[in-house]
């Protein structure tokens, strides 16, 4: 094939790699799947299923309650995750790391216990165009409740923030600023140490919404600066119903509970009750607990593989296919052109509805993601009422990125021969 990449040492890893996650060897419509839709939610490796299975035959039971053994393994299991997760975002404690059951709750618990508690009436809360509406929605209400307005950073052409207007948009009375690392949208990474800086500086605080970074690069929260951080289990290798807030501790302390009930009180009283310490305060009922000692699994998978190459291979490959895409007529891509950019890439092909594309490659059994993306917004911006998203993870091929191009080419002749 003219264009096929060259073998490298990268892709014999993630060949081996691949061996790990027994999904990858599923058939679809009588092809091999091609999975490109690891940005909406991962594969898990086998190491990780197994972590969940050893969980619920040997150890399940709920945790800190019980006096009897198997809810000290149990407790034991969940807090050693805890403990993983910590160092691996270089949290300074583990006791301001929250679990959650995924960025969607994480961020709300800051807009419902932080920001509905400290924001007031003339605040301002700055957002960028390319949010989630994960974390957009939240802050509309946290704005309708405390009476803060909106702010949103302008973005430039090529989907990265304009940083000339950093001053313009970061004074007073900035109290919040909420933006995500990397765009799931745009693939744009966004400079948060910089902009954590410059938050910090005017007396604002910072809640970075993590979901499409700390899959795929090193996270370190200290060396952010940051005060909140949010990411889901299930894009990382993890399963599903398990995420992650970290919060600087001050700030921890200084919150009401988002939800209440068992576990999360030190004392209760017919009329009133008093919290438990961090993070407990923060995890009433019973907890995701295998989940979250599959995503301890998860980040030791992630962790042995080693984040530096993860980061290497996935940037090899969204080069790869910004450069395939580019080189081709009648594709238009969205977000950064110059490969400075996470491993996702939006694209639409001249004349073809990204859901019909979407379609017609999944008969060829690649999955790619088609939609607005949960970021209405931004597609308005960007003039267009959807895109297709090929996005890439550990273990994805070069190979399959040629496979997409074939997939497109053949969704182009399927289309133009309808017409
Ligand atoms: N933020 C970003 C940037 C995302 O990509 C996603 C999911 O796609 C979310 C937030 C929401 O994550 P979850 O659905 O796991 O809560």
């Amino acid at each position: 094939m003219k264009n096929a990449m060259p073998k490298n040492s990268t892709q014999t890893k993630a060949e081996k790699l691949r061996e790990d996650f027994p999904i990858l060897k599923t058939m679809v419509r009588g092809t091999p799947l091609v999975y490109l839709d690891s940005a909406a939610t991962s594969q898990r490796p086998s190491q990780v299923l197994a972590a969940y299975c050893l969980f619920c035959q040997s150890h399940n039971a709920n945790v800190h309650r019980g006096i009897h053994s198997l809810g000290e393994q149990a407790t034991d299991r969940y807090e050693a995750a805890r403990e993983r997760v910590a160092s691996f975002i270089g949290a300074p404690s583990k006791h301001t790391v929250i679990f959650t059951r995924g960025t969607t709750e994480s961020i709300n618990l800051v807009c419902y216990s932080y920001a509905n508690k400290f924001l007031k009436r003339g605040d301002i809360i700055v957002l960028t165009p390319m949010e989630h509406h994960a974390n957009l929605v939240p802050w509309q209400l946290v704005a309708n409740i405390t009476g803060a307005k909106l702010r949103y950073w302008p973005m430039k052409p090529d989907g990265t923030l304009d940083m000339s207007a950093t001053n313009d948009i970061l004074k007073p009375p900035v109290k919040m600023v909420a933006l995500t690392h990397i765009s799931n949208v745009l693939g744009t990474i966004n400079p948060v140490t910089e902009i954590t800086a410059a938050a910090h500086a005017i007396g604002a605080k910072v809640l970075i919404d993590g979901a499409q970074a700390v899959p795929h690069i090193s996270v370190n929260v200290s060396e952010i600066g940051c005060d909140f951080y949010a990411f889901s289990g299930h894009k990382m290798c993890g399963p599903t119903g398990i995420g992650v807030l970290w919060g600087r501790e001050e700030l921890l302390e200084e919150m009401d509970p988002f939800m209440t009930g068992g576990e999360m009180i030190q004392e209760v009283f017919l009329d009133h009750s008093t919290w438990n310490e961090i993070p407990y305060k923060f995890e009433p009922g019973t907890p995701p607990i295998g989940e979250a000692v599959s995503l301890g699994a998860a980040v030791n998978y992630l962790s042995d593989v080693g984040m530096d190459w993860i980061e290497k291979h996935d940037h090899k490959l969204a080069a790869y296919a910004l450069e395939r895409l580019s080189s081709e007529e009648g594709i238009e891509i969205y977000g950064p052109l110059n490969g400075e950019r996470g491993a996702l890439i939006s694209f639409n092909v001249e004349g073809i509805h990204p859901h019909d594309l979407a379609t017609l490659l999944d008969r060829d059994g690649i999955a790619v993601r088609a939609g607005h993306h949960c970021a209405q917004p931004l597609m308005r911006q960007l003039g267009v009422p959807a895109t297709a998203r090929a996005s890439f993870y550990l273990y994805n091929l070069h190979e399959e990125i040629d496979q997409l191009m074939e997939g497109i080419h053949r969704a182009k002749e399927v289309l133009a021969y309808a017409r």
